[in-house]
């Protein structure tokens, strides 16, 4: 252990949905095995809203300390840690601990594992001072080096890992084009990945225009408002071919209902978004999908593998994952930041628990 720790530290604790208190707790002492990060930059995603606002209760325990996309500094380590970790050593979190055991772990799918343990809300997460890492994903090679990626670029890797959990069931990389529906902090992700692995013309659709101004900004052939697009629009831009696939990243029928006839043949859709309990029945057109072959699958979180390798695109600058975090926070504002979450105003959202907002990110929200 380092004895310059301090005993004390601020956290975030849910302890029923809509009952969040920020804590002074003890620093966690560490267990054989475990190690200690220190929080460099924990961004809050609509899971977390729908954790705190109780739309997400699946698997959550009470209390939980949230925040699953982070990054930070290993301080700690009782035992030895991976080969290619030292103290000191800037880190992103992959955030499930798998079982390792099941058919879908065997498989190497292991993010859709039924026993699997979330940071977030199974396992404390990051919007804290500090985290522990539990044995079994120090072991399993959860904590990822960073080297100096940037603190809130090294937290996006976890969203962007989720993005191309996505794009890879449907083979993006060989596509040519792609409509991604809804321009939110993950449909801006999917556009940078789906420009990153080639995809010739990718097309954003979303009613809010300040986010389809980020949009064109980022590599998108076109930014659409829902009504402007029609079969007529998009065969133009396809040159009649219809697009190859398509990302459904807001968990709403009329995202995805409307778009599915203006799939090509053999067209590949995502189901990327999740739905809010009540709201998930989507109609299919049967006959499109069956002449046209076309493929439908689901996707979720993401594999170890994925986080890896978008860790590797983002060190080596082969995607861009800056501009996301649009305004930082302390955590003792947190209420305000899922507020502003809520709403819908930022990208990402950077909670700051550490005290280091003032020496870092001064003047960067003006
Ligand atoms: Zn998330
Ligand atoms: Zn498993």
């Amino acid at each position: 252990m380092n004895s310059s720790l301090p005993e004390v530290m601020k956290r975030a604790v849910l302890h029923a949905p809509r009952d969040l208190r920020i804590e002074n707790v003890p620093v966690p002492v560490l267990q054989p095995g475990e190690a200690l990060v220190r929080v460099q930059s924990a961004l809050i995603c609509g899971t977390d809203l729908r954790i705190v606002d109780g739309t997400k209760t699946k698997n959550v325990v009470y209390p939980s300390v949230l925040g699953h996309e982070f990054s930070g500094e290993i301080v700690a380590a009782d035992g030895a840690l991976p080969e290619n970790l030292r103290i000191g050593d800037r880190v992103a979190v992959y955030p499930l601990v798998q079982c390792g055991e099941c058919a879908s772990c065997q498989r190497g799918r292991g993010n859709i594992c039924r026993n699997r343990r979330a940071f977030g809300y199974q396992i404390d997460g990051a919007f804290a001072e500090y985290v522990r890492i539990p044995a079994e994903a120090v072991h399993a090679g959860n904590l990822v080096p960073v080297g100096d990626t940037p603190a809130d670029i090294a937290a996006v890797i976890e969203p962007l890992a989720c993005a191309h959990n996505g794009q890879r069931l449907i083979d993006a990389h060989s596509a040519r084009s792609m409509l991604v529906v809804g321009a939110g902090p993950l449909g801006q992700l999917h556009l940078r990945l789906a420009r990153a692995l080639g995809v010739e013309t990718v097309i954003v659709v979303d009613p809010a225009p300040h986010r389809r101004e980020v949009a064109l900004a980022s590599g998108a052939a076109a930014a659409l408002d829902p009504s402007e697009v029609t079969p007529e629009r998009v065969a133009k831009i396809t040159e009649g071919a219809g697009f190859d696939t398509m990302v459904v990243a807001v968990g709403r029928a009329d995202a995805m209902e409307p778009y599915l006839q203006m799939l090509a043949p053999g067209g590949r859709v995502n189901v990327f978004a999740g739905f809010p309990d009540g709201t998930d029945q989507v109609r299919i057109p049967a006959n499109s999908v069956h002449y046209n072959e076309t493929t439908i699958v689901g996707s979720s979180s993401c594999t170890l593998d994925d986080f890896r390798r978008v860790a590797e695109l983002v060190r080596t600058g082969a995607i861009a994952a800056d501009g996301l975090v649009t305004a930082h926070l302390p955590i003792e504002q947190l209420d305000e930041a899922l507020e502003r979450a809520r709403q819908g105003i930022d990208l990402r959202i950077s909670i700051d628990a550490t005290g280091s907002l003032v020496a870092t990110h001064r003047g960067t929200n003006a």
